[in-house]
């Protein structure tokens, strides 16, 4: 039997005026990092995002590093980190030469812990370092306890980089994902929930810092003729042509996310019907007054409540139909590079890797698609 087509976690998908921009960029032929695109792309970033200033970049990571950059961290120092995150929002700590100091979840939001942050700063500051920066992470979309975490960060005079990658049009009290520290982060990376095929953003009110990061990412070039330079640069720029993508992007923004939460409803309602056969399944929770943009669509499944079934039978048994699914992202606590790194923990990142998976939760799932994919849990969640 032919194996079916693939189904991915989540896929790139494009609106349809993206080409019109690309075609745009190479008539005029501004096929560098910089150009009108990049213009107009920071502008509908800002728009969407309420955040005064956006510099759009190579990538989320570079986002990550400039800011940390702009913020003064450097060798020795000590940087907190929600554990439960992907690598790159810990790697920028390294480049910087500075330590990750990883807190653990809360189980609700599954990010950052306001009580285990307000530990681990007062245990490092009695170890004798101040943290320089706190990361909190809105990890597949749903906001990190902001209100709490600023809260905090203010009592200790750190400033706050939101890592929003996975968030952009998530939400508190209508205020957006990347508007909510001192320096907000997105990615476009091909599986997020828009996409420049590679690409980034840093956000802040603070139009100096923008400023300098657009000066550090193009490789830290003084006013002068010649190639002059007085610190170190980087070549961080999203290019004019990749900008031009984004521009399409940001036209369906909002039906992508319309589309991801559709995905969660129904799976919610999917999975409460298994229930029904004695099954007990957990899902990320969206707070009052919080809203998701439901990025990914993840499940937490206790073998010990699901007559022994564990998220590993359930992946291995979509990988058989060819459906793309993946553990919950494993803490950066227990990853081998970062082995020795201080960690607040309490249990909850390592529960959450333990028994979550992530589900295809693409914004251009058909519907046989989804066909595919429910017929394959019925079949493991049977009535016995
Ligand atoms: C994707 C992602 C990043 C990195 O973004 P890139 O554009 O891939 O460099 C950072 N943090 C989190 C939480 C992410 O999911």
């Amino acid at each position: 039997m032919a194996t079916p087509p693939k189904i991915w976690l989540s896929s790139p998908h494009m609106g349809g005026t993206e080409l019109q921009f690309i075609k745009e960029a190479f008539d005029t032929n501004w096929i560098a990092p910089l150009g009108p695109h990049v213009n107009g792309f920071e502008a509908d970033l800002q728009h969407f995002t309420g955040v005064a200033h956006a510099a759009a970049l190579s990538s989320g990571t570079a986002a990550l590093h400039l800011a940390l950059i702009l913020l003064g961290v450097r060798t020795g120092d000590e940087v907190i980190c929600q554990s439960m995150t992907f690598s790159s929002s810990a790697n920028a700590i390294i480049y910087q030469g500075a330590t990750p100091v990883f807190v653990d979840s809360e189980p609700e939001t599954w990010n950052m812990s306001p009580s285990l942050l307000e530990q681990a700063i007062t245990e490092r500051i009695k170890n004798g370092k101040k943290p320089k920066a706190i990361i909190p992470v809105h990890l597949y979309g749903m906001p990190a306890k902001m209100n709490e975490i600023n809260l905090i960060a203010k009592e200790y005079g750190i400033p706050v980089v939101e890592d929003a990658a996975e968030a952009l049009g998530g939400q508190i009290n209508g205020k957006m994902c990347g508007s909510l520290g001192l320096f907000g982060v997105l990615s476009f990376n091909g599986n997020k929930i828009i996409t420049t095929s590679g690409g980034g953003a840093l956000l802040s009110d603070d139009g100096e810092q923008i400023q300098k990061a657009r000066f550090l990412a193009t490789q830290s070039r003084d006013n002068a003729p010649h190639y002059q330079h007085s610190q170190i640069g980087y070549n961080y720029r999203m290019s004019n042509v990749l900008a031009a993508i984004g521009r399409g992007q940001m036209q369906v923004l909002k039906d992508r996310i319309a589309a991801r939460r559709a995905n969660f409803e129904r799976y919610k309602k999917w999975f409460g019907q298994l229930t029904e056969n004695g099954f007990h399944f957990e899902f990320q929770c969206e707070p009052q007054g919080y809203f998701s943009n439901r990025w990914i669509t993840c499940i937490i499944i206790n073998p010990e409540k699901n007559k022994g079934i564990t998220r590993e039978t359930v992946r291995l048994s979509l990988e058989a139909q060819n459906i793309e699914s993946r553990p919950l992202w494993k803490p950066m606590h227990r990853q081998p590079v970062f082995a020795g790194s201080p960690f607040f923990g309490n249990g909850i990142s390592d529960q959450l890797f333990e028994n979550g998976l992530c589900l295809p939760s693409g914004s251009n799932l058909s519907g046989e698609e989804q066909a595919r994919i429910f017929s394959v849990l019925k079949k493991i969640f049977r009535k016995k």
